[in-house]
């Protein structure tokens, strides 16, 4: 058997036979999302002020184990408020990994620093720590508790480590990394709400970490996303800035700086009400659905589905397979073949250094990420595939009634 029909089978093992596309991952709106939603419409509170948006953050926190939540317009707006708040200053260079969503990079760009790209390991596809702790110890400098680029001369500032489809970075051994060279950690959590590193949730390890909850998110508010702290200050700044910087007061508009107007409307917190309700089925049904993917998979010897590392207990937000050799050919065959069947894969995103406005910018020797691009298919991942006991023609039917919308 070739290894495309192969790898088709198992597809069809766990996804079934069906006339509907299955998509990479849709929203799961089975709980109180219509209740919350029409009691926006009915008081018309649908703005920018709200119960819904305060509750949503509290729920938010509580979840999370941060102290503090805010609540924005989207993920990339959180990051932009995130790097700003982190004290990212124009021509400072911020580490991040070449293999991310581009909304990583271009909130970098907002702030206008300097993305400096880092390459990403096999196991878990976030940043290789150890490739870049030697890279970092041979071509930076430590002056005044600051990390200089000798071949640049410039200051970096910041590392952004991205949790790619809900699996953690190593958070020790990046918390001791950014101590030894003086670097500020920001948290690119996007896509892994419900995902914990040990015992502590991420977005929680550096001064500031972020959350999306755009569609294709593991809970969704349409679009939305989230600053997260376990400081004060920041948290105060970060609703301040996320607000246009207006100073409270029953009639006057006085800004004390300039703002942003990036808050959350109340409408899509209601929708993140209903949603953050049903965040642990959705973990647990996404668990359920990574096992069964790894078990039709255990058999084929040219490719695997990628598992949490130890340390670590994801949320599987988006199932990967990945090949044993990068195969560019296999990947696009394979995505074009089970669109046939109804299912919808995706590859990796192209890395960020070879789109042609990030070709420009510093970077260590980014091998692993080429590689990866060549080797990882992402797999249809929505929460309701995931339903225990679920039979391939219960599965088949929900698939249905969700391609009606
Ligand atoms: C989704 C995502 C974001 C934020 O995206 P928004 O669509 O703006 O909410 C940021 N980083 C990563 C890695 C993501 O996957």
């Amino acid at each position: 058997m070739d290894k495309i029909t192969e790898c088709l089978l198992a597809l069809s093992s766990v996804l079934g036979e069906t006339q509907n596309d299955i998509a990479l991952h849709e929203p799961t709106f089975q709980g109180n999302e219509w209740t919350y939603v029409k009691d926006c419409l009915d008081s018309g509170w649908v703005s920018s002020v709200g119960e819904y948006i305060n509750q949503f953050e509290d729920k938010l926190a509580q979840y999370t184990g941060a102290s503090y939540a805010v609540a924005t317009v989207n993920g990339t707006a959180a990051l932009h408020i995130a790097l700003h708040l982190a004290g990212v200053l124009p021509d400072q260079e911020i580490l991040v990994p070449s293999l991310t969503f581009i909304a990583t990079t271009n909130a970098i760009i907002y702030t206008r620093a300097i993305p400096h790209f880092i390459d990403s390991d096999f196991s878990n596809l976030g940043i290789d720590l150890k490739k870049l702790k030697s890279y970092l110890q041979d071509k930076t400098i430590i002056r005044n508790n600051t990390c200089i680029n000798k071949e640049s001369q410039r200051i970096i500032k910041a590392i952004i480590p991205v949790h790619i489809f809900g699996h953690t970075v190593d958070m020790d051994a990046l918390q001791q990394l950014a101590q030894e060279f003086c670097l500020t950690i920001i948290e690119d959590s996007a896509e892994s709400l419900g995902s914990f590193y040990k015992d502590k949730h991420t977005g929680n390890f550096g001064v500031i970490g972020i959350l999306s909850f755009n569609g294709n998110k593991i809970i969704s508010t349409g679009g939305g996303g989230a600053i997260l702290t376990n400081n004060e200050k920041l948290a105060r700044l970060a609703k301040h800035l996320t607000t246009t910087a207006k100073i409270p007061h029953a009639y006057e508009f006085i800004h004390d700086q300039v703002g942003y107007n990036y808050r959350m409307p109340n409408i899509n917190a209601a929708l993140g009400c209903a949603q953050l309700e049903q965040l642990p089925i959705f973990v647990e049904r996404k668990r359920h659905l990574a096992q069964v993917y790894q078990q039709a998979f255990s058999h084929i010897e040219h490719a695997s589905i990628l598992t949490e590392p130890t340390f670590c207990k994801s949320n599987y937000w988006l199932n990967a397979l990945i090949l044993k050799h990068p195969d560019r050919s296999f990947v696009e065959n394979f995505i074009e073949a089970a669109s046939q069947h109804h299912y919808k894969l995706r590859g990796l995103w192209r890395p960020i250094h070879m789109l042609s406005m990030y070709q420009d910018y510093p970077r260590m020797d980014l091998s692993n990420t080429c590689e990866l691009f060549d080797r990882v298919i992402s797999l249809p991942s929505s929460a309701q595939l995931g339903q225990t006991g679920m039979t391939k023609s219960v599965a088949t039917a929900a698939q249905k009634e969700f391609a009606g919308r």
